[in-house]
């Protein structure tokens, strides 16, 4: 079985006001789905110490493909483990468009996440221009394919999120039967590459433009185990609604 899992993306929002008023919101609750919270790397310690007593999770926004060196700027996920990190993003849309990043450098980064045991979240998803041109599923078996060529993926060792494009902070959600169609196909294509019982058990998440008016019903798709929320995670009570609803 799946746990529905929510994880909270803040990109680059956010500060001490937002990381204070979220532990006040989130602690002192109960949640049947698996909650991540992936702040700014800046947040994740402090995050780790207030949150030491509840369920909550926390994660990264990205890793370096790099485990040691003179590369100014990076971190590690060696370091991310010994914070206390037990996901990480890795290759969302954001940071291959801005930030050069691509199918090779994701799978090395999956690599990367699982050697030190973190759990990582490979991001997926077409542009409007591929969506438009009816070749969503010829990318997304590009970026799957290339993505995690060579990985040992088990069980659940590794979380896909299928976020469109067209749909990240365009207020413009995938209709849940659209986002179930594709969530399905992803499946099937991680079944042929990775065999039943591993493509079975990998949990997808759908992102873009979650809301707590979309969210029960993109969760009561067969195929999506969980939701990536941007916007939406920057209002904590916002948040927990959305969190409440995943059972
Ligand atoms: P929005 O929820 O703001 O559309 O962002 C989605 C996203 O990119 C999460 O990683």
């Amino acid at each position: 079985t799946r746990r529905p899992i929510i994880i909270a993306n803040w990109k680059l929002n956010g500060g001490i006001d937002l990381m204070c008023s979220s532990v006040v919101s989130f602690i002192r609750k109960h949640y049947e789905a698996e909650i991540v919270v992936c702040p700014p790397y800046i947040y994740i310690r402090d995050m780790l110490n207030f949150l030491q007593y509840s369920e909550i999770r926390i994660g990264s926004q990205n890793v370096s493909k790099f485990e040691s060196g003179a590369y100014t700027g990076e971190t590690s996920a060696q370091m991310l483990k010994e914070a206390g990190c037990k996901y990480c993003l890795i290759g969302h849309s954001e940071r291959r468009s801005m930030f050069r990043e691509n199918n090779a450098s994701c799978r090395i980064k999956v690599q990367r996440a699982l050697e030190n045991n973190l759990t990582p979240v490979l991001c997926i998803g077409e542009n409007q221009e591929e969506q438009e041109n009816q070749i969503t599923k010829d990318v997304l078996i590009r970026q799957l394919t290339e993505g995690l060529e060579g990985i040992d993926v088990q069980q659940q060792n590794i979380c896909i999120a299928y976020e469109p494009i067209w749909a990240i902070g365009t207020g413009k959600a995938a209709t849940p039967q659209m986002a179930q169609e594709i969530h399905q196909f992803i499946r099937h294509e991680l079944i042929s590459m990775f065999g039943e019982e591993a493509g079975q058990n990998i949990r997808l998440l759908y992102g873009g433009s979650v809301n707590k008016t979309n969210a029960k019903e993109l969760l009561n798709q067969d195929d999506i185990d969980g939701l990536l929320v941007g916007g939406a995670s920057l209002d904590p009570e916002h948040f927990v609604d959305i969190c409440q609803q995943a059972t």
